[in-house]
């Protein structure tokens, strides 16, 4: 298990809540950022700030460098050939969007058909929705099995000349399930049909490397990865960026402009209109370093015994179900689960007065909770900074929720 001293580089760890010391178990919906990201930031505001690529005096200059170094770092941390194949966005449901409305909406046609997940968040399921809609394209949707799983024989039976297009997560953000995205990526690319991934639950737990996932396009966040908000990643092949519409237009992307006719810059900055957010780009760098310098080999093997445990101890409790496969190793770090007869928002909120973060509702996977019958769910996502002790106070909270709310 990674050291507990790593808690002492995420100072809002040291709040607390009455007398209870904070335990922060919703990562899956954003991440606390460690001293090494706050100090990147105000060390980019106190020395570096101002504009890029616009500047011929040193500050922009050195700004740009940041800038600059910050897509470099990005690239090679997901294994991308090219720095130009990293595109800035705000996160995952920007770059998602992108892909659908500069991509997808020019690519398919009637008739044709788009693949997409019954588990996945709803950001990766309405933009390619908008796209069939527009187009006239289908949406097929892919079931997941009783345990939370794709079964590839399902995914075999669905691909056929139709399908131009599918969707997937990495990892589902409420089961926890590792997709199995290399093998349905090999099966796509046999018959020429794309596959853009949304990595939003698996980059800041996996050694994620674009290469050799074969996939076309991988979208992720920065504040779902120790970095800051705001700030996210759409890496894609150079060719199909190339054939990419831009998505706004305006300073910073243009070759020429003319009264008749305006051309566009090169990739990325074809994508990248207006001033960026430099600020993001250099904390996200910051946040690629710190979980480098910790090892994402370390980081999951942390994950899954932390996961294990949580799901041997949660199995325990009587009438609680847990959503998702029960094996750590199919799984990221975090388990959702639900009580009979008990609303995840009132124990969501007898764990808040112990101090317990955690999530309930739906976690935008409407389809997901409509197809389990449950109106909700709770959610307890593990990170670095978590550790055993932080799992045996959730399921001491869950007990007291039981007996105060059963
Ligand atoms: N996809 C998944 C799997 C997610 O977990 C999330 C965030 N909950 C998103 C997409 C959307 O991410 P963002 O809000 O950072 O755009």
């Amino acid at each position: 298990m990674i050291e507990n001293k790593i808690k002492e580089d995420f100072p809002i760890l040291n709040r607390t809540f009455g007398k209870n010391k904070i335990v922060y178990l919703d990562s899956a919906a954003t991440y606390q950022k460690p001293r090494q990201v706050i100090g990147a930031i105000s060390n980019y505001y106190e020395n570096y700030n101002s504009n890029v690529h616009r500047g011929i005096y040193t500050l922009s200059e050195e700004a740009t460098n940041l800038y600059k170094t910050a897509r470099e770092k990005v690239a090679t941390f997901i294994g991308a050939t090219n720095s130009s194949e990293i595109i800035f966005t705000k996160g995952v449901t920007e770059s998602l969007n992108r892909i659908a409305f500069s991509f997808l909406a020019q690519y398919v046609t009637k008739g044709d058909e788009i693949i997409v997940v019954e588990a996945d968040h709803h950001s990766n399921i309405v933009p390619w929705q908008i796209v069939a809609e527009k187009t006239g394209a289908k949406l097929v949707v892919l079931p997941v099995d009783a345990n939370g799983e794709i079964d590839l024989k399902i995914v075999k039976r669905l691909l056929s000349d139709k399908v131009k297009f599918i969707a997937l997560s990495h990892t589902s953000n409420v089961l926890g399930t590792i997709f199995p995205v290399k093998e349905i990526c090999k099966l796509a690319r046999k018959m020429g049909i794309l596959v853009s991934v949304d990595g939003a639950q698996a980059v800041p737990h996996l050694q994620v490397d674009v290469s050799s996932l074969g996939c076309d396009f991988y979208s992720f966040s920065g504040h779902k990865m120790l970095g800051p908000m705001g700030i996210g990643v759409l890496w894609a092949k150079k060719e199909l960026l190339e054939k990419m519409l831009p998505y706004e237009y305006g300073g910073g992307m243009i070759k020429t402009v003319d009264f008749k006719e305006s051309t566009w810059d090169d990739i990325p900055s074809r994508f990248e209109a207006g001033t960026p957010n430099v600020e993001g780009a250099v904390g996200l760098a910051a946040a690629i370093s710190y979980l480098e310098e910790i090892g994402m080999a370390n980081i999951q093997a942390h994950e899954e015994e932390l996961t294990a445990y949580a799901l041997t101890e949660l199995a325990k409790i009587s009438k609680l179900s847990i959503l998702g496969p029960l094996d750590a190793k199919k799984r990221c770090g975090l388990v959702s689960f639900v009580i009979a007869g008990i609303h995840s928002h009132d124990i969501a909120s007898v764990l808040s007065d112990l101090g317990i973060c955690v999530r309930s509702g739906q976690h935008c996977t409407m389809p997901l909770h409509v197809k389990l019958c449950i109106s909700s769910s709770t959610r307890a996502s593990f990170y670095i900074y978590n550790d055993k002790k932080d799992v045996n106070l959730l399921i001491d909270g869950i007990k007291k929720a039981k007996e105060i709310l059963g």
